[in-house]
């Protein structure tokens, strides 16, 4: 596995280091399943202090990515802009990264860190649990209304019991608008 959210941690010097990743369009190619985001533009720096066997990282993300709204399934924007701490303990021991909350075991043998899962569990965890389209300055609701006229009696019916029925919705509409 080679990309570059790798942290190089053998033969780092003990010292402060930064280091800096953008998390682009290439990142989904390693996330190919996921529907939780797309379309990331997020610079992640890093400030890291190495002492013996102790990486004291902070990560500063900020930018943005792309979701569906929650109502209407348009594309919107959210911000991912957030400061994470992490300190891990390379271990001789250890055989596979251990992460418990911000604390971690890296295995000596890996010589490198790989950040990608990481990374995906911010953006994750940055996308509202709700996410809707913004609203105008008079408070109007920018939703698609052929949408919500469409989707809102099909979700009272209940008649989705395989799947998401929000895309079958989608499905759905797209084949009127075809027809
Ligand atoms: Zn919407």
């Amino acid at each position: 596995m080679k990309h570059e959210y790798l942290l190089p941690f053998s033969g780092l010097e003990d010292g402060n280091h930064s280091f800096e990743f953008t998390i682009g369009q290439d990142f989904m190619e390693l996330f190919p399943d996921t529907d939780a985001f797309f379309a990331p533009r997020v610079r992640v720096e890093l400030e890291m202090v190495k002492s013996d066997r102790l990486m004291d990282m902070k990560f500063r993300f900020e930018g943005t990515a792309m979701s569906l709204c929650d109502r209407c399934l348009q594309e919107v924007e959210f911000p991912v802009s957030t400061t994470e701490k992490v300190v891990a303990k390379i271990s001789a021991e250890a055989t596979e990264v251990q992460e418990e909350d911000e604390f971690w075991v890296v295995p000596e043998k890996d010589s490198s860190l790989d950040l990608a899962p990481y990374f995906y569990e911010v953006l994750v965890l940055s996308r509202p649990m709700q996410l809707f389209c913004p609203e105008n300055e008079k408070g109007e609701s920018a939703c698609d209304p052929r949408m919500l006229a469409f989707y809102q009696p099909r979700q009272q019916e209940d008649v989705a019991p395989e799947g998401d029925s929000r895309w079958a919705a989608l499905a759905g509409l797209r084949d009127k608008m075809e027809e």
